[in-house]
């Protein structure tokens, strides 16, 4: 899955992707990360190398192909930009109007690639890891990075949208795809509570649609899985328990430093 946003020529989301990456690493190193694991002990070494060789096959391919496509339609006419300036508030709207359409797709799509024998063909790859990780955002079958980001291009043939809205959706979707696969939670405990935020998913959402394979089929809102009743019922409590578990390590680890300053 976000197979969609890996287009070559997006070096704002490139560098971003880099500046991320680094900061993530650097963070782990210090464990600081710790209490916002959700899965302790889910890494496995031998799924990491194999979705870095999976993630490598996959950019280079998808990137040509959605590459060769976005150029081909561009020449034929069907895709432009609006490059005149315009408000924030329009460029808000059609950012909305990407991703209310695209979170629709994105349900439908993946809830289909979840039925064989498209299971196999094509979405398996994506579900190596029962623990994702960064890597795993990547790790997707070129057939699904077309699936998704096949997206884009119809979406700019649809509708004529500002070049500064397309500046925004590019790191939107790659800052979403590493933070729900980066098996860490970082918002906070009254995030499924609060009317205003229990709208979007959140890392937790989309490790245990990895975990368990069913349910969690949404990629940036929960509203489809709402309404079709497919949210792990457990879902709620489950992400209640990851946070009380982080408070408690870092009530230990205070005292600790606290006894050790005495
Ligand atoms: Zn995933
Ligand atoms: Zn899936």
């Amino acid at each position: 899955m976000f197979g969609h946003w890996m287009r070559g020529e997006n070096l704002l989301s490139l560098w971003l992707l880099l500046f991320l990456a680094a900061g993530l690493v650097a963070g782990v190193a210090r464990g600081t990360f710790k209490a916002r694991k959700i899965q302790p002990r889910g890494f496995k070494w031998r799924t990491f190398r194999n979705e870095a060789i999976f993630a490598a096959i996959n950019l280079v391919v998808s990137a040509l192909i959605l590459g060769t496509l976005k150029t081909k339609l561009s020449q034929w006419g069907m895709i432009r930009f609006n490059h005149e300036t315009a408000a924030w508030w329009t460029i808000l709207l059609e950012y909305a109007l990407y991703f209310v359409l695209f979170d629709t797709w994105f349900y439908w799509l993946h809830r289909a690639m979840h039925i064989e024998p498209m299971y196999r063909w094509i979405h398996k790859l994506h579900h190596r890891s029962t623990a994702p990780n960064m890597l795993t955002t990547l790790s997707v079958s070129p057939f699904e990075s077309f699936i998704n980001g096949g997206f884009v291009p119809l979406f700019l043939a649809a509708f004529t949208v500002h070049d500064a809205t397309m500046a925004l959706i590019g790191p939107t979707n790659i800052i979403m795809g590493l933070y729900v696969h980066s098996g860490y939670e970082f918002l906070p405990r009254w995030w499924n509570r609060s009317w205003a935020t229990k709208w979007f998913i959140s890392a937790t959402f989309h490790d245990q649609h990895h975990k368990y394979f069913i349910g969690n089929f949404g990629g940036y809102t929960t509203v489809w899985d709402r309404l079709c009743g497919t949210m792990r019922p457990k879902f709620e409590s489950d992400f209640d328990k990851i946070k009380a578990r982080g408070r408690a390590i870092r009530g230990t680890a205070a005292t600790i430093a606290g006894a050790e300053t005495i």
